[in-house]
């Protein structure tokens, strides 16, 4: 069974404790936050267990590689301390079932774009951007052999990642890929910071879905018109496993000449969609999430953002409508990109 590896002295020596005191959900100072992140590396319990709203920044927040947001999805689930109903954890696992049927395996022997779970998405995959990209997991009934699992640390179930995550690799290993373009960031992070978290092998090279439209764009750079659009950025909680590949989205915006409005919660300092918190079990959850729903879209229209533009799917659905009513237009990163190279996406005006 694979093991995380969590080092206890690095927490004990550490000058910060910013896994917990960056946190945006709890309130907690650092002699408090080294207390109570030690004791959940020895397995006792910790309020922090029952408040955290698994929004993963803490993997961010910890520059030491120490992984606290994985300890503390670990802890929940040895303890008994699940984050959501038990009912809606049952569902869940229920629906993400991979290895039902065998996946049709196409090799491929070049790069591909993996949709994972979202395969109802491949209709953003068109024009210019994506020529020449094969595509895996385009069928609806097929796509969780592609599904990387992680989102049931939203769940506190690492066993089922841990169990399930290693034959998904294989899945996708069999089309020979030279590399994974992987569309949703979760499934990045899991290629990268969960296997490698956890000493799961990954026989190919996962590539960040903004690092691909990036290049992509410098390739087609001749035909970028700027946008001229002032752009609030709805940051993923996907996207704190991959920190390091969060420069793309101002990198694009800069190639594309939009404007990036100047916010409170933006880069480490955002404000996830709150879509996790609104299934919690804790008491008042739904109040909670709509308030850090309400200060996101406040922040946004305060700073002049007339698009608000998003990167994962499950965000889009949460706060999709909401940013419009606002005022806000919402927009997936790939169809603004094709809006910067002349191509008109489904639905704008
Ligand atoms: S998990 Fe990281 S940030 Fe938190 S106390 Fe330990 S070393 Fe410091
Ligand atoms: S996952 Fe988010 S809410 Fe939970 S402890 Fe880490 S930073 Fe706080």
């Amino acid at each position: 069974m694979y093991e995380l590896v969590f080092d206890k002295d690095l927490c004990l020596h550490c000058s910060t404790q910013a896994c917990l005191t960056r946190c945006q959900y709890i309130e907690i100072d650092k002699e408090t936050a080294r207390k109570e992140i030690l004791k959940i590396a020895r397995g006792e319990d910790s309020f922090v267990l029952h408040d955290c709203a698994t929004c993963y920044a803490c993997e961010e927040y910890c520059t030491s590689g120490n992984h606290p947001f994985y300890l503390i999805a670990e802890k929940q689930e040895s303890l008994g301390i699940p984050p959501v109903p038990r009912p809606l954890i049952q569902r869940a696992v229920n629906i993400g079932v991979p290895f039902r049927g065998r996946p049709e395996i196409n090799e491929v022997n070049g790069p591909v774009l993996n949709m994972g779970a979202f395969s109802e998405y491949m209709p953003l995959i068109q024009g210019r951007l994506f020529e020449g990209l094969a595509v895996i997991s385009t069928d609806e009934r097929k796509m969780f052999h592609y599904f990387c699992q992680l989102m049931y640390l939203h769940y506190g179930r690492s066993s089922l990642i841990k169990e399930r995550l290693p034959g998904i690799i294989e899945t996708i290993a069999k089309h020979r890929p030279t590399e994974v373009v992987c569309f949703h960031d979760e499934c990045y992070g899991a290629y990268t910071s969960y296997c490698e978290a956890y000493g799961i092998d990954v026989p190919f090279k996962p590539v960040h879905f903004y690092e691909y439209l990036y290049n992509r764009l410098l390739e087609l750079k001749d035909m970028i018109r700027p946008v001229g659009l002032k752009v609030a950025y709805q940051r993923p909680c996907s996207s704190r496993l991959s920190p390091d590949k969060h420069v793309f989205v101002r990198r694009i915006f800069d190639l594309i000449g939009a404007e990036s409005v100047k916010r409170e919660f933006v880069d480490g300092n955002a404000l996830c969609c709150a879509g996790a918190i609104e299934g919690q079990r804790r008491e008042g959850s739904r109040k909670r999430a709509a308030e850090q729903q309400k200060r996101n879209i406040e922040d946004m229209k305060k700073a002049g953002a007339e698009i608000c533009v998003f990167n994962c799917p499950a965000c889009f659905q949460t706060l999709g409508g909401m940013v419009a009513g606002n005022g806000i237009k919402p927009i997936h990163m790939s169809d603004l990109c094709r809006l910067a190279i002349n191509e008109t996406p489904a639905g704008w005006r």
